[in-house]
């Protein structure tokens, strides 16, 4: 691992900084940590911190000596002086005379002691950084650290590489606890460099920035030769004779799924995010998988994101889906059983306190295939299969040169159930649609961009397809880093297939789908062409039939249910003169609709459809609207709003009635009809 101090950088952030009063040694201090952070062999989501010792003014006037330590789970790469919040420094070390500190009444003092009092928290770690006496401390969970130090002979190893630079602190969980022991041995060592935390991670300190960061670098680069000269390197095995990972991840996601017993027909679901690395591919493909994946974390704050073990399951065999499904449910019912086991035995010891987190795996490894991690969101189901891939080099590193050794269980129980590891993963309330996943055909245009952002809003991930990939790649961007561009032409089932693939792989599968690309013909319908009618059925029936059919396979497969929602236009309901070309397929996807509620009820499956009229839209210009207005002798304003209510209607209203029949988990056959109020064109 080389440096990545580079004087110039350096210099450039003392300068930016005092501009805003920030002094040299705090913007070195945000240099380092901005170049941990950069790094995931060193630091990964909120693993890891740095502080600095300074005098500052507080607000009366007075110097005070405080900590500045990293806010927890602030991203350190990005850190700025929000993300390092000033403690006094005087309370926390008096605190050390203190034999134990409840959690809640050590945040206290913390919050007491802040300068700014509406700063962020602290790190858990703090008080390491508050007793120890260096100007400068970092710590991280370096990957390769972990793999020397998490082994039986951790203290051994930790000597013969690090030599008495870095002192040996045993295991305790992470906390005031660890911060006590590890001051005693540093007073007792007095080690030039650091602390090596047992099964944890490393600590280095020194009076300037680069000095500690230099020396973090330096131990790592100790950890990561030492394991190169044993290290094995075998090539991944070729993953042959095994199914796609768009068949198999929506087994994976249904398995991992859990019906929600609060409201029927509601599921509890993930979204997932697949990995296959040859690192990846050579651990699920060992001998020895069913005991390396067993052995536990290799950092005690991973599992707060990945639980304490994978669920493994069987390779997919193909041309035997039906019975990977039936495994993998299996499988998952165990894990899920084990966890409870796991909860209820920890939690007996600590009194009942605790209350049970979901007993849904968090990663998956399929030999043969790869690994899922699963989230809520995509976004955590990143940042698992992150530490997935970081669990997967630890572990196999350790056990190149010698026996990976994780923390007991009743310790990870410990650190899952912390509250104050628990607080890092935030407590706000979850969105309708959490962990759900919409695609969205015809999304470049702007109903359908629009209803792709209402299902984001309400916490969907969200799949734009479009036959135009441009448009749906420019409407991704407006959503977020998750929102997925796919090009589809609902015209060929071949596009139609590999769109759906590409959404069941981004994700792990599909829950709602809005069927709405659509185009206008028009013609006498006596005398019009019949390649027009077939165009317009192309696109207009056969177009939703596929998609529909693509979706359905999907939802069997994960075995949660789902919902089709199609925009049928007014047109379905309410012909209009010369409009046959485009009314009568609108009229067929009706029935279609119908159909799909009726043949996949029993499936949980909800089939439903909105009718809207005169929306700007592609079938609906600015040009058609203001020569169709001049015609009728309106203004633009009176020709768009003329209905029952007077009220023009917009791409966003279609939208949320999309999102209404969503969340309407007892609604299946109905017609919304969103057009401001039209008598002709009203359902009954
Ligand atoms: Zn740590």
């Amino acid at each position: 691992m080389k440096s990545g101090w580079v004087d110039r950088d350096a210099e450039a952030i003392v300068a930016e900084g005092a501009k805003s009063g920030i002094d040299r040694d705090l913007a070195l201090r945000i240099y380092t940590t901005r170049l941990f952070g950069r790094d995931p062999k060193l630091v990964l989501h909120g693993g890891g911190n740095t502080s600095l010792k300074e005098v500052m003014r507080d607000r009366l006037g007075a110097d005070v000596e405080v900590l500045r330590v990293k806010a927890t789970g602030a991203d350190m790469a990005m850190i700025d002086l929000a993300g390092l919040p000033a403690v006094r420094l005087s309370p926390l070390r008096k605190l050390r005379a203190l034999g134990e500190i409840g959690d809640d009444e050590l945040v206290g003092i913390e919050r007491a002691s802040l300068i700014d009092p509406a700063a962020a928290n602290p790190s858990v770690e703090i008080m390491l950084h508050a007793f120890l006496p260096h100007k400068f401390v970092d710590h991280t969970h370096a990957t390769a650290v972990l793999s020397v130090i998490d082994q039986p002979d951790g203290d051994k190893k930790c000597a013969e590489v690090f030599g008495g630079r870095l002192a040996f602190v045993p295991y305790v969980m992470p906390g005031f606890g660890l911060a006590k022991k590890a001051i005693e041995v540093f007073e007792r060592a007095k080690p030039s460099d650091g602390l090596i935390l047992s099964k944890h991670g490393i600590v280095t300190y020194g009076e300037s920035a680069r000095e500690a960061y230099e020396r973090m670098i330096e131990m790592v680069s100790r950890a990561e030769e030492f394991i190169a000269r044993r290290r094995k390197t075998a090539a991944a095995p070729p993953r042959r004779g095994t199914a796609d990972v768009a068949q198999v991840a929506p087994i994976v996601r249904g398995a991992c799924s859990e019906k929600d017993k609060t409201i029927e027909g509601a599921w509890r679901r993930l979204v997932l995010e697949f990995r296959a690395t040859d690192a990846v591919l050579n651990f699920i493909n060992a001998k020895d998988l069913a005991r390396l994946s067993q052995a536990g974390v290799v950092t005690p704050d991973h599992t707060i994101r990945t639980k304490n073990w994978p669920l493994v399951l069987p390779p997919p065999d193909p041309a035997k889906l039906a019975d990977f499904a039936r495994v993998a449910h299996d499988m998952a019912g165990q894990f899920a059983a084990r966890y409870h086991r796991y909860f209820e035995q920890h939690n007996a010891r600590v009194g009942h306190i605790k209350h049970e987190l979901d007993p849904l795996p968090r990663v998956v490894l399929v030999p043969g295939l790869g690994l899922f991690g699963l989230g809520r969101t995509k976004r955590d189901a990143e940042i698992a299969a992150d530490i997935a891939e970081a669990w997967v080099e630890g572990v196999s590193d350790a056990e190149a040169i010698g026996r990976f050794e994780s923390i007991s269980e009743a310790d990870m129980f410990d650190c899952e159930y912390w509250p104050l590891e628990q607080a890092k993963l935030g407590t706000r309330k979850e969105p309708p649609l959490a962990g759900q996943i919409a695609a969205v055909t015809g999304a470049g245009g702007a109903i359908g961009a629009a209803t792709a952002k209402a299902f984001a809003a309400a916490g969907a991930e969200v799949a734009l397809l479009d036959v135009n990939f441009a448009a749906a790649r420019e409407q991704a961007k407006t959503i977020g880093p998750s929102a997925l561009p796919v090009v589809c032409d609902v015209t060929s089932a071949a596009s139609v297939r590999a769109a759906f693939d590409a959404v069941a792989s981004a994700f792990g599968g599909v829950d709602i789908v809005v069927s709405n690309a659509g185009a206008a013909w028009q013609g006498r319908i006596g005398e019009v062409d019949e390649d027009v009618m077939r165009k317009s059925f192309e696109l207009n029936f056969y177009g939703h039939q596929r998609v529909a059919q693509a979706a359905v396979k999907i939802m069997l497969a994960q075995g949660t249910g789902g919902c089709l929602l199609f925009n049928v236009s007014k047109q379905a309901v309410n012909p209009g003169p010369n409009f046959g070309p485009y009314g009568i397929p609108k009229a067929a996807e009706l029935a279609l609709m119908r159909q799909y509620a009726l043949d996949y009820g029993a499936d949980g499956i909800r089939a439903n459809a909105v009718n809207a009229d005169r929306i700007r839209s592609g079938l609906l210009t600015a040009d058609m609207v203001a020569s169709r207005s001049k015609a009728r002798g309106l203004s633009e304003k009176d020709y768009m709003s003329g209905n029952l209510l007077g009220r023009e209607v917009t791409a966003d209203d279609v939208a949320q009635a999309f999102l209404h029949q969503a969340l309407a988990l007892k609604t299946t056959a109905d017609v919304t009809t969103v057009d401001g109020g039209n008598i002709a064109a009203a359902m009954r």
